[in-house]
């Protein structure tokens, strides 16, 4: 079976020591389908994922993601920047690109010149030039990116930031005129800042640069039909942090959702919005987060613990999903 995926795939069918990830492009019911292949090699043989993207999805656009309506505010306001950076954090599966691609769209416009360099590109749209790295052949984001830079785009769109040289070019194009878009791998918001400081760029850079950052998680939503009521006991008030005696929800499971308890999923986030007081700090040298975090939340960010603890008490969702999707603040 392996075997026969990587063939698909066009991998290394005699290497199973190290993994590996490749891509096989399939029509299932009429649909095109990109399935996303990742082999890992386990003491028990080699263990293959697969992700499935539909391409001809449309895709979201903005509003209809789910944000709040004060959030899509926020969202515009920062899109509507003429340059500097956006970044949009958060693990695999969360929904980033998504938003990235529904961000893309709403800048679209036929006057703008928009580009994006992606690996690989996940959500073909019409009207911007989006451009595939490709390492076999030496083509890394940051070669795109300056060959990118040299036709001067309005908007610049980069996958993901994951070395020091592309994380570079970026800020300094960010700063010279052009507004990018990007991604960078952190568990909240405000933890981009000292990433930026890590991967070399310096903090006056960072402060000069960086609008705002948005961070998302996608979060199940309890099945409608056999989520259950409770009351929260004392032990669970400690563990998930809420008031004890609330009513909450809880997933229970029936023939709807396949009896999970759960069906669908929604996003949840967090927006950073850099004011001149937190960009004042930046570009002093603060890189503590909890005190950047206090004043991001004085100045009103909601995070995405708070997000998701009101999709709780509006019974959208349960406590342990709140507590899996926000470990590690
Ligand atoms: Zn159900």
């Amino acid at each position: 079976m392996t075997r026969c995926i990587k063939v698909l795939a066009n991998l290394d069918i005699a290497e199973k020591r190290l993994p590996q990830d490749g891509r096989i492009f399939q029509e299932i019911n009429g649909k095109q389908v990109d399935l996303r292949v990742s082999i890992l090699p386990t003491v028990h043989g080699e263990k293959t994922v697969i992700r499935f993207i539909y391409r001809n999805h449309r895709g979201f656009t903005l509003s209809e993601i789910g944000f709040k309506e004060e959030d899509y505010i926020k969202i515009k306001q920062l899109l509507k920047n003429p340059y500097g950076i956006i970044l949009l954090t958060g693990p695999t599966g969360s929904g980033k690109s998504t938003t990235l691609a529904a961000s893309l769209k709403w800048l679209n416009h036929e006057s703008i010149n928009m580009i994006t360099v992606e690996d690989p590109v996940e959500n073909v749209i019409e009207g911007i030039s989006q451009v595939a790295v490709n390492t076999k052949i030496g083509l890394d984001f940051s070669k795109v990116l300056r060959a990118i830079l040299r036709q001067d785009p309005d908007v610049l769109m980069i996958g993901e930031m994951r070395d020091e040289e592309t994380a570079g070019i970026a800020i300094r194009a960010a700063i010279t005129g052009h507004l990018v878009l990007s991604t960078l791998h952190t568990n909240n918001a405000i933890s981009s800042i000292p990433r930026l400081i890590d991967m070399g760029v310096e903090d006056y850079m960072v402060a000069a640069a960086v609008k705002g950052v948005i961070s998302q998680r996608l979060i199940r939503r309890l099945c409608p039909v056999c989520r259950k009521k409770h009351q929260v006991t004392a032990t669970e008030a400690i563990i998930y942090k809420v008031p004890e005696g609330i009513m909450v929800y809880k997933p229970k499971g029936c023939k709807a959702c396949n009896h999970i308890g759960y069906k669908g999923r929604m996003a949840i986030y967090e927006i950073l919005m850099i004011s001149q007081k937190l960009q004042e700090m930046i570009a002093k040298g603060e890189r503590d987060t909890e005190i950047l975090q206090r004043i991001a939340e004085e100045e009103g960010m909601h995070t995405l613990w708070q997000n998701a603890y009101e999709h709780v008490l509006n019974g959208d969702t349960s406590m342990e999903e709140m507590l899996r999707v926000t470990y590690k603040q």
